[in-house]
Formats: structure tokens, sequence, C-alpha cells
């Protein structure tokens, strides 16, 4: 899977660089400019091609070529004909109203993440933001963070999902709220089977703020099987929250895509 998203990103890049490159539209539902958030950025260079990237992590062409979703089952997240529900999430509905993910977890995304959250690469955070903030049609009425246990919080200095809801909250002009405690430390869910993620993470969060008739989206960086979310999403509803959408970085695809 990983080459053909290394060609079809290739590909993507060389028409990004024949069009001429970044195209400056600015979405309407954001109350402050995106760019913005990286206006005090120092100038580097890109870090996927290195060429000069201005202000910004990446520069034109690589931003352009991210692996995009296109439409997607509003429920999952998960590529679906002309955005309608999928057949899955028909059957059994996820605990959430709405998933938004801003890419396919694909090449090189995947990369950018995984620097992200294990090393601390976090500059990134404003262009993931911004693109999570160009998706957003009805902005919620808090942001929540799903939040790491403290003994990771400790160890990472870091909570990814936080660094993502921070930009994106000053983006959308919603307050970002610390709504969710996380009550019991959970193994890795990356070294579990997908089967046990699920039981591994149920019950392990509670609301610690008031949420009852709040509209809140809950922010992570990757949607894979959906359990932290799932049990996150679970948490706000048991507390009263009058919706819950998920909104991620990036959605991992099944294996045939
Ligand atoms: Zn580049
Ligand atoms: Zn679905």
């Amino acid at each position: 899977m990983s080459n053909v998203w290394r060609e079809k990103f290739d590909n993507w890049r060389r028409l990004a660089v024949a069009a001429g490159g970044w195209s400056a539209a600015t979405p309407a539902t954001t109350r402050v400019s995106p760019r913005a958030l990286l206006h005090d950025a120092l100038p580097q260079r890109c870090a996927l091609c290195s060429a000069p990237a201005g202000r910004r992590p990446l520069c034109a062409a690589c931003e352009r070529a991210l692996p995009r979703l296109g439409p997607a089952c509003p429920h999952c997240a998960l590529p679906s004909i002309e955005g309608e529900p999928c057949a899955e999430c028909l059957r059994r509905p996820p605990p959430w109203t709405n998933a938004l993910a801003a890419f396919a977890y694909a090449y090189p995304l995947d990369r950018l993440l995984h620097a992200f959250k294990y090393r601390a690469t976090l500059a990134y955070a404003p262009l993931f933001a911004e693109a999570l903030a160009e998706q957003v049609q009805v902005p919620p009425q808090m942001l929540a963070a799903v939040p790491l246990s403290p003994r990771r919080q400790r160890e990472r200095g870091y909570n990814q999902a936080q660094e993502i809801a921070r930009p994106l909250a000053r983006c959308l002009g919603v307050p970002l709220h610390p709504v969710l405690s996380r009550t019991r430390d959970t193994p890795a869910l990356a070294a579990l089977p997908w089967r046990q993620r699920g039981i591994s993470v149920r019950g392990a969060f509670t609301a610690v703020a008031p949420v009852r008739g709040v509209r809140v989206a809950l922010v992570d960086d990757v949607l894979t099987t959906g359990a932290t979310l799932r049990a996150a999403t679970l948490a706000l509803l048991a507390a009263g929250a009058a919706r819950v959408d998920v909104w991620v970085v990036a959605r991992t695809l099944p294996p045939s895509s």
C-alpha cells in the first residue's frame, strides 16, 4: 500500500508544481485565517523535499499532494460512494454523530504524523489544524482533545491531540476545554491486535467538566479502529453532551485501499 501512495503522492506533487503550486483560497468558515497560525514561524525548508517552504513546514507542492480522502462516509470517514453512509455504519452506527478526517493515513502523511507524535515535531500542528479547519462546515460549541494518561503525558512531555486542538480552536474561534480525563492507563494500542483495542480502552475516560447539552468535537491524531474515540465519546455522552463529533488529522484505510 505504501508504494501505491508514494506513487500517487509523487504524481500529485508533479501536477502541483506544474500548476504553479499553492492557491491561496481561504475558507469562509474560519474566523481567524488559518494561515495566520504559521505567521510567526521562521522561514524553513520543506520537511519532505527540502525545497524552500517559506514559513510553512512543507513546500506548496508537497502540501497540495498530501493524500486527501475524497467522498467519505459521514460517520466513519472511510471512502464511500458520493459520501453516503457506508453499510457498516448503517448496520452498527458509531456512538459519535459525524467523523471528519483531513487526510488518508498514507504516505507521506503517516511519516509526518509519526514524527509529530513520537519525535515532537510540533511545527506540523498548524498545518494539521488548518487542513481540518478547512473541512469544518458547522463549528461545535466546544473542542476537546483526547487525553493521554498522566503517565504517558509525563513521558512524552506533550499530548499530540491537544497540540492539534489548540491551533484548531484558535482558527475556529471555539473554546478548547480539558473536559475528559483518562482514568486508566492502557497499553499502547498500536501494540495490540485490532480486536483487543476496544476491550483495552473501554471505560478509560470520564468527563471532568460540565458538557450537558453541549455540542462537542473531539480531536485526535488518527482514527483507526475507533476504540479510543468510542470510549471517549461514550464518556462525553454519559455526561450529557448533546452531540459528539470526532475530528482527526488522518483516517487509516482498509488494507485493500
Ligand atoms: Zn516539498
Ligand atoms: Zn461508515
